[in-house]
């Protein structure tokens, strides 16, 4: 098969859809793959890494979309790659349609088969697809909050482990999932005190085991919420109802008992955010101040770390890629029922009920 590799146009976007080490692999299965020119610059793979990889290098994007059986993304098409999308072609890429009523109809006129990453699911309805941007989420947060904890940034001037003899901080992680546990891991990591809140008393029990104590773990209700924000230096607001806005678990009141200087991330900002004072914000401009703490509430934040976001995103996507190419989408998505959940759109039919469910489409 023929793969296409066009240069993200997204506004900020730096990652591409493949390393060079993807590249590779396609190669040595026997597939082609064409990648356009700079493709990977913002991800720090060259041209040169692409061509010893064995891809064929092609300056033009038109050429990339039309010659290619199968074109791999990372972001959504925009506007301006609309008119690409066409009957023969495979886009495999993030799409979330549900929220995008224009591409959705793009996607139906053109007849392109679509199979979303944030669809893909395996049995027990994790999404493999989502989950490498959700560890770099969670890995970051921790970065963030140290850094802000830094009196010259407003911080509070608590150094996250201390050092021997003195108090470490304390990180508070509300909902311990992918985000989390990475989170919580890092924290640990930097030598601090953490301790992990989630409703589900199973997922604690998984971390209080793996973590040999070395994470704390409380179920969560709005009394021990409060008792654990008073002592906190570093929150981390990390839960997610699938398909559903955020749960406000966080008040402002709960806040204002908090220390002068510490610090909030909110990475659930992108389904709302789990503070009540919380909005969203940018890698230009981060972080605001709510009483007298700094809340950190950037929507998008594995774009700050491209090198690494590429790299986790195509190995996570590789496998599914080597499906689709080895064995067409059709017999693919037979054979694997997660990436049969990935199926968006084919010949102008939408396939997936949620997004049917958020245009008023039949599915
Ligand atoms: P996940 O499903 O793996 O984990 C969510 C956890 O929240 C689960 O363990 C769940 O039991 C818990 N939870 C639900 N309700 C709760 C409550 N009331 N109290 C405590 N815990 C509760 O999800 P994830 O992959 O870790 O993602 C978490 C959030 O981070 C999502 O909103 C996701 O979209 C977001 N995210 C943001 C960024 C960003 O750049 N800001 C990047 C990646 C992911």
């Amino acid at each position: 098969m023929l793969i296409g590799v066009p240069k993200e146009i997204k506004n900020n976007e730096r990652r591409v859809g493949m390393s060079a080490a993807g590249v590779n692999e396609l190669v040595r299965a026997g597939h082609q793959v064409m990648v356009e020119q700079g493709a990977g610059a913002g991800s720090g793979i060259a041209d040169e890494d692409y061509t010893g990889a064995g891809a064929e290098i092609v300056a033009d994007a038109a050429e990339v979309w039309n010659r290619a059986d199968m074109v791999v993304k990372v972001k959504e098409p925009i506007e301006s790659e609309y008119g690409y999308l066409r009957k023969d072609l495979v886009l495999f890429t993030y799409l979330h349609l549900a929220a995008d009523e224009p591409l959705t109809r793009a996607i139906l006129d053109s007849g392109v088969t679509a199979i979303a990453y944030e669809t893909v699911q395996l049995e027990d309805r994790s999404l493999p697809l989502l989950a490498p941007m959700s560890a770099i989420a969670g890995r970051l947060a921790t970065q963030v909050a140290a850094y802000h904890l830094m009196s010259p940034l407003g911080g509070s001037g608590v150094l996250m482990g201390g050092v021997p003899g003195t108090a470490e901080a304390n990180v508070l992680v509300i909902g311990g999932g992918v985000v989390g546990e990475q989170s919580a891991i890092m924290a640990r990591g930097l030598h601090a005190n953490v301790t992990v809140m989630d409703v589900n008393l199973a997922r604690l029990h998984q971390i209080a085991t793996v973590h040999d104590g070395g994470i704390l773990t409380r179920y969560n209700t709005q009394l021990d919420l409060a008792e654990q924000i008073a002592k906190a230096d570093v929150v981390v607001g990390s839960v997610l109802i699938p398909g559903k806005r955020a749960p406000k678990l966080v008040t402002d009141e709960m806040v204002s008992t908090m220390k002068k200087g510490s610090v909030l991330v909110d990475v659930a900002i992108d389904q709302g955010g789990c503070f009540e004072g919380s909005r969203p914000t940018t890698h230009d401009d981060p972080t605001f101040a709510v009483h007298d703490t700094i809340y950190y509430c950037v929507a998008n934040m594995p774009g700050s770390v491209p090198v690494t976001a590429t790299a986790a995103l195509s190995s996570a996507t590789l496998p599914y890629v080597l499906q689709l190419a080895s064995k067409g989408w059709r017999e693919a998505i037979a054979a694997s029922p997660a990436l049969a959940r990935g199926l968006n759109a084919h010949a102008g039919s939408l396939t997936y009920a949620g997004v049917g469910e958020a245009h008023g489409i039949e599915v």
